[in-house]
Protein backbone atom coordinates (compact mmCIF):
# COMPACT_ATOMS: atom_id res chain seq x y z
CA UNK A 1 0.00 0.00 0.00
CA UNK A 2 1.22 3.23 -1.13
CA UNK A 3 0.62 6.84 -0.10
CA UNK A 4 -0.51 9.33 -2.44
CA UNK A 5 -1.80 12.57 -2.00
CA UNK A 6 -4.52 14.41 -4.59
CA UNK A 7 -4.31 17.89 -4.61
CA UNK A 8 -7.79 19.16 -5.59
CA UNK A 9 -11.27 18.22 -4.98
CA UNK A 10 -13.21 18.67 -7.61
CA UNK A 11 -14.54 16.39 -9.98
CA UNK A 12 -11.24 15.07 -11.38
CA UNK A 13 -9.29 15.18 -8.14
CA UNK A 14 -12.85 13.11 -6.05
CA UNK A 15 -12.31 10.48 -9.40
CA UNK A 16 -8.54 10.17 -9.25
CA UNK A 17 -8.46 9.50 -5.59
CA UNK A 18 -11.96 7.00 -5.45
CA UNK A 19 -9.69 5.15 -8.11
CA UNK A 20 -6.02 5.01 -6.26
CA UNK A 21 -8.59 4.09 -2.88
CA UNK A 22 -10.23 1.54 -4.88
CA UNK A 23 -6.52 -0.38 -5.78
CA UNK A 24 -5.90 -0.77 -2.41
CA UNK A 25 -3.76 2.78 -1.80
CA UNK A 26 -3.86 5.23 1.14
CA UNK A 27 -5.42 7.90 -0.29
CA UNK A 28 -5.06 11.25 0.82
CA UNK A 29 -7.37 14.47 -0.35
CA UNK A 30 -6.61 17.98 0.39
CA UNK A 31 -9.12 20.79 -0.97
CA UNK A 32 -8.32 24.39 0.19
CA UNK A 33 -12.18 25.04 0.06
CA UNK A 34 -14.46 24.68 3.13
CA UNK A 35 -16.42 22.08 1.08
CA UNK A 36 -15.62 19.41 -2.16
CA UNK A 37 -16.83 20.59 -5.80
CA UNK A 38 -17.48 24.08 -5.24
CA UNK A 39 -17.42 24.73 -9.12
CA UNK A 40 -19.11 21.71 -9.89
CA UNK A 41 -21.82 22.69 -8.19
CA UNK A 42 -22.67 25.55 -10.74
CA UNK A 43 -21.93 23.51 -13.28
CA UNK A 44 -24.93 22.98 -16.22
CA UNK A 45 -26.54 26.29 -14.23
CA UNK A 46 -26.79 24.39 -11.24
CA UNK A 47 -27.81 21.01 -12.92
CA UNK A 48 -24.55 19.49 -13.77
CA UNK A 49 -24.36 18.46 -17.03
CA UNK A 50 -21.94 15.50 -16.25
CA UNK A 51 -21.30 14.03 -19.72
CA UNK A 52 -22.55 13.07 -23.34
CA UNK A 53 -24.29 10.20 -24.02
CA UNK A 54 -22.43 10.43 -27.59
CA UNK A 55 -20.33 7.84 -29.77
CA UNK A 56 -16.44 7.90 -28.86
CA UNK A 57 -15.96 10.08 -32.73
CA UNK A 58 -18.24 12.94 -31.16
CA UNK A 59 -16.89 12.57 -27.82
CA UNK A 60 -13.03 13.21 -29.62
CA UNK A 61 -14.70 16.32 -31.68
CA UNK A 62 -16.09 17.94 -28.60
CA UNK A 63 -12.26 18.37 -27.67
CA UNK A 64 -10.78 20.75 -28.83
CA UNK A 65 -7.28 21.25 -27.63
CA UNK A 66 -5.16 17.74 -27.84
CA UNK A 67 -8.15 15.57 -28.66
CA UNK A 68 -5.17 12.59 -29.00
CA UNK A 69 -4.01 12.69 -26.11
CA UNK A 70 -7.12 11.56 -24.59
CA UNK A 71 -7.19 8.14 -26.69
CA UNK A 72 -6.89 6.26 -23.54
CA UNK A 73 -8.04 8.37 -21.10
CA UNK A 74 -11.01 7.60 -23.02
CA UNK A 75 -10.93 3.89 -23.85
CA UNK A 76 -10.11 3.76 -20.16
CA UNK A 77 -13.16 5.30 -18.76
CA UNK A 78 -15.48 6.21 -21.52
CA UNK A 79 -19.03 7.82 -21.41
CA UNK A 80 -20.41 5.10 -21.04
CA UNK A 81 -18.82 3.96 -17.87
CA UNK A 82 -19.42 7.82 -16.20
CA UNK A 83 -23.56 6.71 -16.87
CA UNK A 84 -22.79 3.09 -15.06
CA UNK A 85 -21.24 4.69 -12.37
CA UNK A 86 -23.24 7.30 -11.01
CA UNK A 87 -26.44 4.67 -11.84
CA UNK A 88 -25.24 2.31 -9.56
CA UNK A 89 -24.46 4.35 -6.89
CA UNK A 90 -27.98 5.00 -7.16
CA UNK A 91 -28.18 8.41 -9.12
CA UNK A 92 -31.21 8.44 -11.84
CA UNK A 93 -30.06 10.30 -14.63
CA UNK A 94 -31.97 11.75 -18.02
CA UNK A 95 -30.90 12.63 -21.34
CA UNK A 96 -31.91 15.90 -22.89
CA UNK A 97 -31.19 17.67 -26.36
CA UNK A 98 -27.75 16.80 -27.64
CA UNK A 99 -27.44 13.56 -25.63
CA UNK A 100 -26.51 15.92 -22.75
CA UNK A 101 -26.48 14.00 -19.33
CA UNK A 102 -28.06 15.71 -16.12
CA UNK A 103 -29.36 14.01 -12.69
CA UNK A 104 -33.33 13.51 -13.31
CA UNK A 105 -33.14 15.48 -9.49
CA UNK A 106 -31.70 18.30 -11.54
CA UNK A 107 -29.23 19.23 -8.71
CA UNK A 108 -25.68 19.10 -9.44
CA UNK A 109 -25.42 18.27 -5.21
CA UNK A 110 -26.71 14.94 -5.80
CA UNK A 111 -23.66 14.56 -8.34
CA UNK A 112 -21.86 16.07 -5.34
CA UNK A 113 -23.47 13.30 -2.70
CA UNK A 114 -22.13 10.34 -4.63
CA UNK A 115 -18.59 11.33 -5.00
CA UNK A 116 -18.67 12.46 -1.03
CA UNK A 117 -20.03 8.75 0.09
CA UNK A 118 -17.68 6.93 -2.37
CA UNK A 119 -15.10 9.03 -1.36
CA UNK A 120 -15.67 7.82 2.57
CA UNK A 121 -17.18 4.29 1.40
CA UNK A 122 -13.66 4.06 -0.45
CA UNK A 123 -11.88 5.22 3.11
CA UNK A 124 -10.38 8.17 1.28
CA UNK A 125 -9.13 11.04 3.98
CA UNK A 126 -10.62 14.26 2.84
CA UNK A 127 -9.01 17.09 4.67
CA UNK A 128 -11.03 20.23 3.87
CA UNK A 129 -9.44 24.47 4.16
CA UNK A 130 -5.93 22.88 3.35
CA UNK A 131 -4.34 24.65 0.74
CA UNK A 132 -1.53 23.28 -0.97
CA UNK A 133 1.30 25.54 -1.37
CA UNK A 134 4.01 23.44 -3.09
CA UNK A 135 4.67 19.99 -4.44
CA UNK A 136 7.75 18.68 -3.13
CA UNK A 137 10.83 16.67 -5.44
CA UNK A 138 13.56 14.90 -4.77
CA UNK A 139 16.69 13.66 -7.19
CA UNK A 140 15.87 10.04 -8.39
CA UNK A 141 18.97 8.07 -9.12
CA UNK A 142 19.01 7.08 -12.64
CA UNK A 143 20.61 3.48 -11.85
CA UNK A 144 16.82 3.30 -9.51
CA UNK A 145 15.15 5.29 -12.74
CA UNK A 146 16.44 2.12 -15.18
CA UNK A 147 15.09 -0.30 -13.22
CA UNK A 148 11.62 0.87 -12.94
CA UNK A 149 9.05 -1.22 -15.08
CA UNK A 150 6.11 1.37 -15.45
CA UNK A 151 7.97 4.05 -16.83
CA UNK A 152 8.27 4.61 -20.58
CA UNK A 153 11.91 4.45 -22.47
CA UNK A 154 11.45 8.63 -22.59
CA UNK A 155 10.06 8.44 -19.19
CA UNK A 156 13.40 6.68 -18.07
CA UNK A 157 15.54 8.98 -19.95
CA UNK A 158 13.99 11.87 -19.05
CA UNK A 159 12.70 11.50 -14.75
CA UNK A 160 15.65 12.89 -12.66
CA UNK A 161 13.47 13.70 -9.72
CA UNK A 162 10.47 12.08 -8.27
CA UNK A 163 7.54 13.70 -5.86
CA UNK A 164 7.77 13.18 -1.83
CA UNK A 165 4.88 15.05 -0.98
CA UNK A 166 3.43 18.62 -0.35
CA UNK A 167 4.11 21.46 1.45
CA UNK A 168 0.91 22.93 3.22
CA UNK A 169 0.35 27.10 3.48
CA UNK A 170 0.15 26.49 7.28
CA UNK A 171 3.83 25.26 7.57
CA UNK A 172 3.23 21.21 7.66
CA UNK A 173 5.23 19.33 5.27
CA UNK A 174 2.82 15.60 3.97
CA UNK A 175 4.92 13.36 2.50
CA UNK A 176 3.63 10.45 0.01
CA UNK A 177 5.11 8.72 -2.35
CA UNK A 178 2.70 9.91 -5.15
CA UNK A 179 1.38 12.91 -6.02
CA UNK A 180 -1.88 14.13 -7.91
CA UNK A 181 -2.35 17.03 -9.35
CA UNK A 182 -6.19 18.02 -9.93
CA UNK A 183 -6.02 22.07 -8.89
CA UNK A 184 -8.04 23.06 -12.20
CA UNK A 185 -8.08 25.98 -14.38
CA UNK A 186 -8.10 29.76 -13.94
CA UNK A 187 -11.65 30.63 -14.54
CA UNK A 188 -14.30 31.53 -11.90
CA UNK A 189 -11.48 31.46 -9.49
CA UNK A 190 -14.32 32.34 -6.36
CA UNK A 191 -14.52 27.94 -6.65
CA UNK A 192 -10.90 27.71 -6.26
CA UNK A 193 -8.95 27.23 -9.12
CA UNK A 194 -6.88 30.01 -9.32
CA UNK A 195 -4.13 28.35 -11.27
CA UNK A 196 -2.12 26.87 -8.33
CA UNK A 197 -1.17 23.56 -10.27
CA UNK A 198 0.46 25.38 -13.32
CA UNK A 199 2.93 27.35 -10.35
CA UNK A 200 3.80 23.84 -8.69
CA UNK A 201 4.24 22.12 -12.19
CA UNK A 202 6.37 25.40 -13.69
CA UNK A 203 8.35 25.06 -10.34
CA UNK A 204 8.96 21.01 -11.07
CA UNK A 205 10.04 21.94 -14.45
CA UNK A 206 6.88 21.02 -16.81
CA UNK A 207 5.88 23.73 -19.42
CA UNK A 208 2.01 25.49 -18.82
CA UNK A 209 1.15 26.65 -22.68
CA UNK A 210 -0.71 29.93 -23.01
CA UNK A 211 -3.68 30.63 -21.11
CA UNK A 212 -7.19 32.24 -21.97
CA UNK A 213 -10.66 32.30 -21.20
CA UNK A 214 -12.60 30.16 -23.94
CA UNK A 215 -16.51 29.09 -23.55
CA UNK A 216 -17.12 32.75 -23.34
CA UNK A 217 -18.68 35.27 -24.16
CA UNK A 218 -17.74 38.36 -26.66
CA UNK A 219 -17.57 42.56 -25.93
CA UNK A 220 -18.64 44.55 -28.62
CA UNK A 221 -17.65 48.15 -29.99
CA UNK A 222 -21.21 49.07 -30.95
CA UNK A 223 -23.31 49.89 -27.89
CA UNK A 224 -26.69 49.48 -29.17
CA UNK A 225 -26.16 45.93 -27.62
CA UNK A 226 -27.35 47.06 -24.35
CA UNK A 227 -30.53 48.19 -26.14
CA UNK A 228 -31.06 44.45 -26.61
CA UNK A 229 -29.81 42.97 -23.38
CA UNK A 230 -31.61 39.59 -22.05
CA UNK A 231 -32.74 39.24 -25.66
CA UNK A 232 -32.40 35.74 -26.96
CA UNK A 233 -32.22 35.00 -30.94
CA UNK A 234 -33.34 31.78 -31.21
CA UNK A 235 -32.68 30.13 -35.21
CA UNK A 236 -29.96 32.49 -36.51
CA UNK A 237 -27.13 32.04 -37.90
CA UNK A 238 -23.69 33.33 -36.83
CA UNK A 239 -20.51 34.40 -39.07
CA UNK A 240 -17.41 35.56 -37.83
CA UNK A 241 -14.15 37.09 -40.00
CA UNK A 242 -11.48 38.08 -39.59
CA UNK A 243 -10.25 40.11 -42.55
CA UNK A 244 -12.85 38.54 -45.03
CA UNK A 245 -11.14 34.88 -43.64
CA UNK A 246 -14.36 33.16 -42.52
CA UNK A 247 -13.31 31.93 -38.86
CA UNK A 248 -16.51 30.82 -37.57
CA UNK A 249 -20.27 30.04 -39.08
CA UNK A 250 -22.97 27.95 -37.07
CA UNK A 251 -26.56 27.40 -36.59
CA UNK A 252 -28.45 28.29 -33.08
CA UNK A 253 -29.21 30.50 -30.26
CA UNK A 254 -27.34 33.53 -29.17
CA UNK A 255 -28.01 35.93 -26.90
CA UNK A 256 -27.27 39.88 -26.01
CA UNK A 257 -25.60 41.18 -23.04
CA UNK A 258 -24.85 44.62 -21.71
CA UNK A 259 -21.60 44.45 -23.18
CA UNK A 260 -21.63 42.23 -25.84
CA UNK A 261 -22.99 38.86 -26.86
CA UNK A 262 -23.35 35.29 -25.43
CA UNK A 263 -25.59 32.45 -25.73
CA UNK A 264 -24.56 28.46 -27.05
CA UNK A 265 -23.62 29.88 -30.41
CA UNK A 266 -21.04 32.49 -29.12
CA UNK A 267 -19.42 30.34 -26.76
CA UNK A 268 -19.32 27.70 -28.98
CA UNK A 269 -17.62 30.32 -31.09
CA UNK A 270 -14.94 31.54 -28.61
CA UNK A 271 -13.70 27.85 -28.32
CA UNK A 272 -13.60 27.03 -31.72
CA UNK A 273 -11.56 30.37 -32.86
CA UNK A 274 -8.12 30.28 -32.01
CA UNK A 275 -6.53 32.66 -29.57
CA UNK A 276 -4.46 34.24 -32.13
CA UNK A 277 -7.16 35.67 -33.98
CA UNK A 278 -9.30 36.50 -30.73
CA UNK A 279 -6.72 39.01 -29.70
CA UNK A 280 -8.14 40.96 -33.01
CA UNK A 281 -11.36 42.96 -33.60
CA UNK A 282 -13.17 40.61 -35.79
CA UNK A 283 -15.94 41.14 -37.90
CA UNK A 284 -19.82 39.45 -36.73
CA UNK A 285 -22.82 39.22 -38.68
CA UNK A 286 -26.07 37.53 -37.87
CA UNK A 287 -28.53 36.21 -40.56
CA UNK A 288 -31.59 36.90 -38.78
CA UNK A 289 -33.55 35.12 -41.20
CA UNK A 290 -31.62 32.24 -42.34
CA UNK A 291 -34.49 30.10 -43.98
CA UNK A 292 -34.83 32.21 -45.98
CA UNK A 293 -32.68 33.09 -48.91
CA UNK A 294 -32.88 37.10 -50.00
CA UNK A 295 -35.60 36.91 -52.63
CA UNK A 296 -38.14 35.04 -50.71
CA UNK A 297 -37.12 37.30 -47.48
CA UNK A 298 -37.77 40.54 -49.65
CA UNK A 299 -41.05 38.94 -50.67
CA UNK A 300 -41.94 38.34 -46.61
CA UNK A 301 -41.34 41.96 -46.80
CA UNK A 302 -42.86 43.41 -49.72
CA UNK A 303 -45.76 41.22 -48.12
CA UNK A 304 -45.76 43.21 -44.68
CA UNK A 305 -45.33 46.70 -46.43
CA UNK A 306 -48.01 46.06 -48.38
CA UNK A 307 -50.49 44.70 -45.85
CA UNK A 308 -49.76 48.12 -44.00
CA UNK A 309 -49.53 50.54 -46.99
CA UNK A 310 -50.63 53.72 -45.19
CA UNK A 311 -48.51 53.06 -41.64
CA UNK A 312 -45.08 54.81 -41.18
CA UNK A 313 -42.37 52.27 -42.08
CA UNK A 314 -41.41 51.96 -38.12
CA UNK A 315 -44.50 49.98 -37.34
CA UNK A 316 -44.95 48.13 -40.80
CA UNK A 317 -42.06 45.63 -39.16
CA UNK A 318 -43.41 44.35 -35.77
CA UNK A 319 -44.03 40.39 -37.50
CA UNK A 320 -40.64 40.28 -38.46
CA UNK A 321 -38.52 40.74 -35.60
CA UNK A 322 -39.04 40.72 -31.31
CA UNK A 323 -39.70 43.91 -29.76
CA UNK A 324 -36.28 44.66 -28.43
CA UNK A 325 -34.70 44.47 -31.67
CA UNK A 326 -36.84 46.78 -33.87
CA UNK A 327 -35.62 50.02 -32.90
CA UNK A 328 -32.00 48.62 -33.33
CA UNK A 329 -32.60 47.59 -36.70
CA UNK A 330 -34.61 50.33 -37.68
CA UNK A 331 -31.88 52.46 -36.12
CA UNK A 332 -29.14 50.51 -38.60
CA UNK A 333 -31.49 50.72 -41.76
CA UNK A 334 -31.22 53.54 -44.05
CA UNK A 335 -35.15 54.01 -44.19
CA UNK A 336 -36.48 56.98 -42.65
CA UNK A 337 -39.05 55.09 -40.21
CA UNK A 338 -41.46 58.00 -40.69
CA UNK A 339 -41.59 57.59 -44.17
CA UNK A 340 -45.08 55.55 -45.43
CA UNK A 341 -44.64 51.86 -46.32
CA UNK A 342 -45.92 52.42 -49.76
CA UNK A 343 -43.00 55.00 -50.37
CA UNK A 344 -40.21 52.66 -49.66
CA UNK A 345 -38.02 52.53 -53.03
CA UNK A 346 -37.15 48.82 -54.32
CA UNK A 347 -33.45 49.46 -53.85
CA UNK A 348 -34.13 50.52 -50.12
CA UNK A 349 -36.22 47.42 -49.61
CA UNK A 350 -33.29 45.55 -50.94
CA UNK A 351 -30.42 47.15 -48.61
CA UNK A 352 -33.00 46.63 -45.49
CA UNK A 353 -32.99 42.66 -46.59
CA UNK A 354 -29.61 42.97 -46.86
CA UNK A 355 -29.43 43.90 -43.48
CA UNK A 356 -31.74 41.26 -42.11
CA UNK A 357 -29.34 38.75 -43.71
CA UNK A 358 -26.40 40.02 -41.99
CA UNK A 359 -26.96 42.21 -39.03
CA UNK A 360 -23.58 43.59 -38.27
CA UNK A 361 -21.59 43.55 -34.95
CA UNK A 362 -17.60 44.24 -34.24
CA UNK A 363 -16.67 42.01 -31.56
CA UNK A 364 -13.51 43.78 -29.00
CA UNK A 365 -12.45 40.69 -27.56
CA UNK A 366 -13.92 37.74 -24.94
CA UNK A 367 -14.70 38.68 -21.77
CA UNK A 368 -12.31 37.60 -18.75
CA UNK A 369 -11.52 34.50 -16.66
CA UNK A 370 -14.10 35.27 -14.33
CA UNK A 371 -16.92 34.33 -16.95
CA UNK A 372 -15.55 32.01 -18.43
CA UNK A 373 -16.24 27.83 -18.42
CA UNK A 374 -13.14 26.83 -19.17
CA UNK A 375 -9.45 27.80 -19.45
CA UNK A 376 -7.43 26.99 -22.52
CA UNK A 377 -4.43 26.20 -22.02
CA UNK A 378 -2.70 24.69 -19.29
CA UNK A 379 0.29 21.67 -18.62
CA UNK A 380 1.66 20.97 -21.47
CA UNK A 381 0.93 17.45 -22.63
CA UNK A 382 3.90 16.56 -24.51
CA UNK A 383 5.37 16.49 -20.95
CA UNK A 384 2.68 13.98 -19.45
CA UNK A 385 2.30 10.07 -20.11
CA UNK A 386 -1.34 9.95 -22.08
CA UNK A 387 -1.52 5.95 -21.17
CA UNK A 388 -1.20 6.87 -17.33
CA UNK A 389 -1.24 10.47 -16.99
CA UNK A 390 1.93 10.74 -15.38
CA UNK A 391 4.71 13.48 -15.87
CA UNK A 392 7.70 12.45 -17.87
CA UNK A 393 9.58 14.50 -16.13
CA UNK A 394 8.98 13.93 -12.11
CA UNK A 395 8.53 10.63 -11.13
CA UNK A 396 4.75 9.77 -9.48
CA UNK A 397 3.85 13.06 -10.35
CA UNK A 398 0.11 12.53 -11.64
CA UNK A 399 -1.97 15.37 -13.56
CA UNK A 400 -5.57 15.16 -14.37
CA UNK A 401 -8.67 17.22 -15.29
CA UNK A 402 -8.75 21.13 -16.77
CA UNK A 403 -4.66 21.76 -15.00
CA UNK A 404 -3.92 20.06 -18.53
CA UNK A 405 -3.79 21.85 -21.94
CA UNK A 406 -7.23 20.02 -22.62
CA UNK A 407 -10.94 21.96 -23.30
CA UNK A 408 -13.90 21.06 -25.06
CA UNK A 409 -17.10 22.52 -26.04
CA UNK A 410 -20.41 22.62 -23.87
CA UNK A 411 -22.20 19.78 -23.35
CA UNK A 412 -20.81 17.45 -20.50
CA UNK A 413 -16.93 17.06 -22.77
CA UNK A 414 -15.38 19.27 -19.74
CA UNK A 415 -16.64 16.96 -17.38
CA UNK A 416 -15.74 13.85 -19.29
CA UNK A 417 -12.31 14.63 -19.75
CA UNK A 418 -12.28 15.40 -15.66
CA UNK A 419 -14.08 12.14 -14.96
CA UNK A 420 -11.59 9.79 -17.66
CA UNK A 421 -8.19 11.56 -16.67
CA UNK A 422 -9.37 11.66 -12.79
CA UNK A 423 -9.62 7.67 -13.38
CA UNK A 424 -6.47 7.14 -15.52
CA UNK A 425 -4.22 9.05 -13.05
CA UNK A 426 -5.79 7.49 -9.99
CA UNK A 427 -5.88 3.73 -11.54
CA UNK A 428 -1.79 4.39 -12.86
CA UNK A 429 -0.37 5.11 -9.29
CA UNK A 430 1.92 2.24 -8.45
C1 LIG B 1 -20.31 28.15 -14.72
C2 LIG B 1 -19.72 26.85 -15.20
C3 LIG B 1 -20.56 25.86 -15.68
C4 LIG B 1 -20.04 24.66 -16.16
N1 LIG B 1 -20.90 23.69 -16.59
C5 LIG B 1 -20.41 22.53 -17.05
C6 LIG B 1 -21.28 21.48 -17.45
O1 LIG B 1 -22.51 21.55 -17.26
N2 LIG B 1 -20.72 20.36 -17.99
C7 LIG B 1 -19.37 20.22 -18.15
O2 LIG B 1 -18.93 19.19 -18.67
N3 LIG B 1 -18.51 21.16 -17.71
C8 LIG B 1 -19.00 22.31 -17.15
N4 LIG B 1 -18.12 23.26 -16.69
C9 LIG B 1 -16.67 22.97 -16.71
C10 LIG B 1 -16.30 22.07 -15.50
O3 LIG B 1 -16.83 22.62 -14.32
C11 LIG B 1 -14.79 21.92 -15.36
O4 LIG B 1 -14.28 21.42 -16.57
C12 LIG B 1 -14.42 20.97 -14.22
O5 LIG B 1 -14.93 21.45 -12.99
C13 LIG B 1 -12.91 20.77 -14.12
O6 LIG B 1 -12.68 19.86 -13.08
P1 LIG B 1 -11.32 19.84 -12.26
O7 LIG B 1 -11.52 18.85 -11.17
O8 LIG B 1 -10.19 19.67 -13.19
O9 LIG B 1 -11.16 21.31 -11.64
P2 LIG B 1 -12.08 22.12 -10.61
O10 LIG B 1 -13.49 21.72 -10.69
O11 LIG B 1 -11.75 23.55 -10.84
O12 LIG B 1 -11.54 21.67 -9.19
C14 LIG B 1 -10.25 22.01 -8.73
C15 LIG B 1 -10.26 21.99 -7.20
O13 LIG B 1 -8.92 22.15 -6.73
C16 LIG B 1 -8.94 22.99 -5.59
N5 LIG B 1 -7.63 23.61 -5.43
C17 LIG B 1 -7.03 24.48 -6.27
N6 LIG B 1 -5.83 24.84 -5.82
C18 LIG B 1 -5.64 24.17 -4.65
C19 LIG B 1 -4.61 24.14 -3.70
N7 LIG B 1 -3.49 24.88 -3.83
N8 LIG B 1 -4.74 23.34 -2.60
C20 LIG B 1 -5.86 22.59 -2.42
N9 LIG B 1 -6.89 22.61 -3.28
C21 LIG B 1 -6.79 23.38 -4.39
C22 LIG B 1 -10.03 23.99 -5.91
O14 LIG B 1 -10.50 24.62 -4.73
C23 LIG B 1 -11.07 23.12 -6.60
O15 LIG B 1 -12.01 22.59 -5.68
C24 LIG B 1 -18.62 24.45 -16.17
C25 LIG B 1 -17.79 25.44 -15.66
C26 LIG B 1 -18.31 26.62 -15.17
C27 LIG B 1 -17.39 27.68 -14.62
Amino acid sequence: MSKVIVTGGGPAGMFAAIAAAENGHQVLLLEKNEKLGKKLFITGKGRCNLTNACDMETLLSGVISNPRFLYSAFSAYDNGRVIDFFEKEGLALKKERGGRIFPVSDHSSDVIAVLAKKLKDTHVSVRLNTEVEQVLAEPYALEESAKSEDSGKRGKEMQKTKVSGVALKDGETVYADSVIIATGGYSYRATGSTGDGYRFAESLGHTVTELTPSLVPFRTKEAYVKDMQGLSLKNVTVRIRFEKKLLFEEFGEMLFTHFGVSGPLILTASARISSKYKKNELEMEIDLKPALSEEQLDMRVLKDLGEAKNRLFKNSLGKLFPAKLLPVILKLSTIDPEKRANEITREERLSFVRLIKAFPLTLTGTSDFNEAIITRGGIKVKEVNPSTMESKLVKNLFFCGEVLDLDALTGGFNLQIAWSTGYLAGNSVS
